[in-house]
């Protein structure tokens, strides 16, 4: 294990703070320090303000996700659909065109794994098991510095790490060393990847990278920064509210709008720990009720949630009428509602609405992370799916997408998620839809202004350089923004083109 002093210069190298001639970047605000978590974390020495950057992170080693659910594309433009997908006759690889055979990514992939003696022929590798093996593969082009620095990260070991390399073994012959190091790789990518997101709405193979700095951040439910990829991979991580000297720089392993027991129980199958942070220890969640499920009692309007959130065998409790319910019948209403999520068809807009505003409120509160969830769903599609576009939608669902907007944002705020990614994007759909309502009625547009322009103008703060923010961002807080002198008719020809 290296000790604080020595992680710390491995990431001012990799950080490039050595580097930069410029002056740009010499130093952080932040150390590596001993978290109170236990462990290491880091520590702000500064105080720092909302919205800025903490450091710019890059990938030790990126390619596609090792799950069984992720769908396979090109191992070098990621791409999901083509009619000309082929193996290359190398290293089993999948590719989509020649093209993307010659690029210097996939050469180097192939001159890794045509070292190899096969036990098989090219026929019977299944491209599923090379491409969630890719990854790890890569670690072998890593130098010295760059591998100890990998070694150093947290990493679980247990058995179920590492199948990708167990079956890759099958196919090849892979010398000790290096089976070795991609063990190592894989343990360090369990612990630490990040998943890459996408340009907006393009639909392609999901990407993890082994961001070594973003990788010490340790959890909070409720975190203090969020983080953004560009085109080139590199992940910005930005703080989402002031953070004081001394406190410790906190991400989110979970996702943000998940209920207690959701966020816990994930953490603890892939990171292997307890989170005990106060959203955790508060049953209502800072008042939000994302895990609350409907009184058994027939008359009661009430809410049961856990009695003990930091059990994860708690009984519940109704909130108004006291009834006791036990873990495990929490457990068999929780299984129902997942299998009945199941059925759920995610990209049929009429379905969602159905079930979000008829059938689901017959099971759940609608503070339950399910409802919020398909609320999301629906506020992504509402002015954007087929047959939901700007000019189709009813003054009603209009309307519904305005306030589905509004109520997630409260539920951010409860929370106290300061400036998080999902707030960006919903000030971004909010000021749409408000766009939408001034343009359908001109002389509503000075009433409504106002908002229009803080909602663009903060969602574009929030979003700006990240890749997956939708792609007129900018054309709208030009044209809708504070400060555009263009006359109403104008500023409003974004939205009929
Ligand atoms: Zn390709
Ligand atoms: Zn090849
Ligand atoms: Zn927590
Ligand atoms: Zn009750």
């Amino acid at each position: 294990m290296l000790s604080l002093e020595q992680l710390s210069l491995m990431v001012k190298e990799h950080l490039g703070f050595y580097s930069y001639a410029d002056g740009i970047q010499h130093y952080s605000k932040w150390n590596i320090c001993e978290s109170t978590l236990g462990g290491r974390g880091l520590i702000c020495s500064e105080d720092i303000m909302p919205g800025e950057v903490l450091f710019v992170d890059h990938p030790l080693i990126c390619g596609p996700r090792a799950g069984t659910i992720v769908q396979q594309g090109c191992t070098v433009c990621c791409k999901l659909e083509s009619d000309t997908f082929f193996k290359c006759p190398k290293c089993a690889l999948l590719l989509c065109s020649e093209k993307c055979q010659k690029t210097n990514t996939h050469v180097e992939d192939c001159m890794l794994i045509s070292r190899w003696n096969k036990k098989v022929s090219i026929d019977d590798i299944d491209v599923n098991i090379m491409s969630r093996a890719l990854t790890t593969i890569r670690a072998l082009m890593l130098n010295k510095n760059q591998r100890q620095f990998m070694a150093s990260l947290q990493a679980h070991t247990l058995p179920q790490h590492g199948s990708e390399i167990r079956n890759l073994k099958d196919y090849f012959d892979i010398p000790e060393e290096e089976e070795e190091l991609m063990i190592i790789a894989c343990c360090a990518l369990d612990t630490n990847a990040f998943q890459i997101s996408t340009s907006y709405g393009k639909k392609e193979m999901s990407i993890r990278g082994l961001y070594p700095v973003a990788g010490l951040m340790n959890h909070c439910c409720v975190p203090n920064t969020r983080y953004s990829y560009n085109t080139d991979r590199q992940m910005t991580v930005k703080a989402v509210k002031p953070i004081r000297a001394g406190t410790e720089i906190f991400t989110c392993y979970t996702g943000v709008l998940w209920g207690t027991p959701a966020r816990r129980t994930h953490l603890f199958k892939t990171k292997h720990f307890s989170c005990k942070c106060d959203r955790c220890a508060d049953p209502t969640e800072r008042g939000t009720l994302l895990a609350a499920l409907k009184c058994f009692s027939a008359e009661c309007p009430g809410c049961l949630l856990p009695i003990e959130p930091l059990k994860s065998s708690s009984a519940w409790k109704c909130i108004q009428c006291n009834l006791r319910v036990p873990y495990n019948n929490i457990c068999a209403i929780q299984a129902a509602l997942g299998s009945l999520m199941g059925t759920l068809d995610f990209e049929n807009v009429a379905e969602l609405e159905n079930f979000l505003l008829h059938r689901f409120t017959k099971y759940i509160p609608r503070t339950n992370q399910i409802s919020v969830d398909l609320q999301c769903r629906l506020i992504w599609e509402l002015g954007d799916a087929d047959g939901y576009r700007w000019h189709d939608l009813s003054q009603s669902r209009l309307a519904l997408k305005e306030s589905l907007c509004r109520g997630t944002l409260r539920i951010l705020a409860a929370l106290g998620a300061g400036d998080a990614h999902l707030r960006g994007l919903l000030l971004y759909h909010l000021h749409a839809a408000l766009a939408e309502r001034a343009r359908r009625c001109p002389d509503q547009y000075e009433e409504l202004k106002t908002e229009i322009e803080r909602t663009i103008d903060q969602a574009h703060q929030i979003l700006q350089g990240d890749i997956s923010a939708p792609p007129d961002l900018e054309l709208r807080r030009r044209y809708l923004g504070p400060g555009c002198d263009k006359p109403q008719e104008e500023r409003f020809f974004i939205l009929d083109a």
